[in-house]
């Protein structure tokens, strides 16, 4: 049991439902729900099997607010606190997909926020390194990865600009907040037939997800869809 499971047994002893009543609903069966008509095939067309899994497998509601709990698997992003947001679990799984992860894989992600997106990348590759630049997110996304007992995320507090040149080269990057112009640093930390997917474009309006990859010195780009993000923040003066 981890420590999300035992604060939810104590909320319910504490709350329980009046006899008759509907008790809470059940995360495992809301995830099942949320795959069913948010991501697969049928529903948006996320295909990938292995991605589906880690979406029906991460908790969702240990990484948001307990105030967002109870939304932790509607069909939209949330609030985390510190002006910034989880995205949407469609967002979440598009940009997983894109990134075709392999069980071999390291993958950099850039603003960690929840850790949710760390989490659900850490059940399908080897190592994850995640940058984020405000440290009480940093802080409080560690520990619920912890709670959830996720050991292979690597946690640093900074500027994500500038990569994590010490573990490069990576099999995927993750940029999970609005760059104006494409880093320079991330590109050049990308391991051959490596993926970049990263939402480019100012902060005030809508971005383009945009996805790299290396074949090579040759890099290709393609636009996978338009999207909203919070803006990546810091970078050169
Ligand atoms: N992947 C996150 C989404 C977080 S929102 C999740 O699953 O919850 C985007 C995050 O990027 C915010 O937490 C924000 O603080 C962070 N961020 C913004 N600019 C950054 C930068 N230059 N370096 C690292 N993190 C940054």
């Amino acid at each position: 049991m981890t420590p999300g499971d035992l604060n939810r047994t104590v909320r319910q002893w504490l709350h329980p439902p009046n006899p008759g009543e509907p008790g809470p609903p059940d995360p495992v069966d809301e995830r099942r729900r949320m795959v069913r008509e948010q991501l697969d095939c049928h529903a948006r067309g996320i295909t990938n099997p292995r991605v589906l899994q880690a979406m029906a497998a991460v908790p969702r509601h240990e990484f948001v607010p307990c105030s967002e709990a109870a939304s932790a698997y509607e069909d939209h992003p949330l609030p985390i606190g510190l002006g910034q947001t989880i995205s949407q679990p469609y967002i979440v799984a598009l940009m997983t997909q894109a990134l075709d992860p392999q069980p071999e894989d390291r993958v950099l992600e850039i603003g960690t926020g929840s850790g949710y997106q760390a989490a659900v990348l850490a059940g399908l590759v080897g190592q994850v390194y995640t940058i984020e630049i405000i440290p009480e997110l940093a802080a409080r996304s560690e520990k619920a990865l912890q709670n959830t007992g996720i050991r292979n995320v690597f946690h640093r507090i900074g500027d994500g600009h500038e990569g994590w040149p010490e573990a490069a080269p990576y099999n995927g990057i993750l940029v999970t907040c609005a760059a104006r112009t494409v880093p320079g640093a991330l590109l050049s930390q990308l391991a051959d037939s490596g993926r970049m997917v990263l939402p480019v474009g100012p902060s005030d309006a809508g971005q383009e997800l945009v996805m790299f990859e290396r074949h090579g010195n040759k890099l290709t780009r393609s636009v996978l869809l338009w999207v909203k993000f919070v803006p990546m923040t810091g970078g050169p003066c």
